[in-house]
């Protein structure tokens, strides 16, 4: 029997969008399957938000700087890639947090992750007394009544307190994810602490029984979680990716405008600047406010309100060593509301990994922008460079600028699953697929945020459209 010959287009050129094509391409040769993969990108370079800058001797991340790989999704495509010998992880240091005018070291041992050490609770200056006393009451709280999904701030609030969300938590999540703890989702940003609670009731407890597993980030884990990244960047990997794709797989500077049902089952894919492409499948792994755009003639998605997302910048500058005397030890600090700097966290980026800096040389990295306080992101470049300044100075003792900065604005573009978020995905993947059975929705907007996260959605999605595509 010879197979009719498929087309499935891949919507997005960023890492979700290349994993799946990749995917789909490998278990189609395997299967011998007649398959064509075709991917849709907008702009004139694939990676979306994974973009490695490499300038005189330094490794600049625009975007994400590495990620947390408990589940071996990237390992397992390094490996698929060949590039598994190229994976390189984290020097470990001092986290600290600014709260006030000072700097706080995070003990190892406070809050979360081992055994309650009553001992880092009464050494650490973070958290006031009062403020200890509180937390201390996770052992004897009940666990919440029901089984519902909250927001961060809540959830951690009602087991440690007050205190230790404004000077621990917040500037964690506002750090990492750039997140409001007032809306986003316990249930999906950690559902590892919503079992905990169920499980153990206290999550001190829960953490000393189980010895904290692999959590989330690593703040909250026992061990430091390990960070990864490849030799020479993030960046490396998109391009091993785009290297390994069958050639003229990708569709450079064209944007998807309409997906259309045809009368034989398949779809008409619409373009912005050449004619449109027949499909039989479509995976979309555009933001979901891209997505919802592109089926707007259906009403599908239609009636699910736009996907919040915060703006931030990235800020990476250089310095000489000389210029940054102070807290030699550490690896990162973050920054609490109860302070007055407009950065969110601050990495040592040459400390944190080898080779990202010539020797001698400090390579800062910095975020600025958080959800409902974006205004600073609309700045332009030099004004974002002096406030950065200008909070080093008051943070760390900078003494003068900087060798170079780097300024990278990501408009709406870390995705914030707030409370209600998993039951939303679900409905909508359900009401879009009766609907559309040949399409499917994922990356960052849907089932995690984070480069593993969204390798995974895409490696599952190419086996699941085959086997479709195979029925
Ligand atoms: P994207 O990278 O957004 O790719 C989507 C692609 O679709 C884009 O290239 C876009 O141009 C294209 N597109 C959009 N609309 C259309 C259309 N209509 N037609 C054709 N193409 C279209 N994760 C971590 O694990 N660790 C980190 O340290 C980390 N840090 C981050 C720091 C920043 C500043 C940001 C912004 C994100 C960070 N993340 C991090 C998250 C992670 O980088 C992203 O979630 C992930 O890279 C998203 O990949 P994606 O392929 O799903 O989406």
């Amino acid at each position: 029997v010879t197979l009719k010959r498929r087309k499935v287009v891949v919507i997005g050129g960023g890492v979700t969008g290349l994993t799946t094509a990749f995917y789909l391409q490998q278990a189609a040769k395997e299967q011998q399957y007649p398959l064509d993969v075709v991917v849709v990108e907008a702009s004139l370079r694939v990676g979306g938000k994974i973009q490695t800058m490499r300038k005189d001797g330094f490794i600049i991340e625009r975007g994400p700087e590495s990620f947390i790989d408990d589940s071996g999704n990237v390992c397992r495509l390094a490996h698929d890639l060949g590039i598994a010998h190229k994976l390189v992880y984290n020097n470990v240091g001092q986290t600290y947090v600014a709260v006030g005018k000072e700097l706080y070291p995070i003990p190892g041992s406070l809050l979360l992750g081992g055994p309650p050490k009553v001992s880092s609770f009464i050494t650490s200056g973070l958290i006031s007394l009062t403020g200890k006393i509180r937390a201390a009451g996770d052992l004897v709280i009940p666990r919440a009544a029901e089984n519902q999904d909250e927001p961060i701030g809540d959830f951690f609030r009602r087991r440690f307190g007050k205190e230790v969300v404004e000077n621990l938590v917040e500037p964690l999540m506002a750090g990492t994810f750039a997140g409001d703890i007032d809306h986003l989702s316990i249930q999906s940003m950690f559902p590892e602490f919503s079992q905990l609670e169920k499980e153990h009731r206290s999550l001190l407890l829960g953490m000393k029984r189980k010895k904290a597993g692999r959590l989330a980030i690593d703040h909250f884990a026992e061990q430091p979680l390990q960070y990864g990244t490849f030799e020479d960047g993030l960046e490396t990997l998109i391009e091993t990716l785009e290297e390994q794709l069958a050639p003229s797989t990708v569709l450079k500077g064209v944007k998807v405008e309409a997906i259309e049902k045809l009368q034989d089952g398949s779809m008409k894919v619409a373009l912005n600047n050449i004619s449109p492409i027949q499909a039989d499948a479509v995976i979309m792994t555009t933001p979901f406010n891209a997505a919802k755009t592109v089926f707007g003639k259906y009403e599908v998605m239609q009636h699910q309100p736009l996907m919040k997302s915060a703006t931030i910048a990235t800020v990476t500058m250089a310095f000489k060593q000389e210029q940054l005397p102070k807290y030699k030890d550490a690896l990162n600090f973050f920054v609490s509301r109860n302070s007055d700097l407009a950065i969110t966290s601050c990495t040592w980026n040459n400390r944190k990994w080898d080779g990202v800096a010539p020797e001698g040389y400090d390579l800062l990295r910095v975020y600025i922008g958080r959800v409902g306080d974006e205004a600073i992101v609309e700045l332009s470049d030099s004004e974002i460079e002096r406030t950065v300044l200008e909070d080093l100075q008051k943070a760390v003792d900078l003494k003068e600028g900087p060798l170079f900065t780097v300024v990278t604005r990501w408009k709406q573009g870390m995705p914030q699953y707030t409370v209600g978020h998993e039951e939303r995905v679900q409905q909508m993947k359900r009401e879009l697929y009766e609907e559309f059975p040949n399409v499917m929705l994922v990356g960052s907007s849907y089932e995690g945020i984070s480069v593993p996260d969204c390798i995974e959605q895409g490696r599952e999605a190419a086996a699941r459209m085959l086997n479709k595509m195979m029925e």
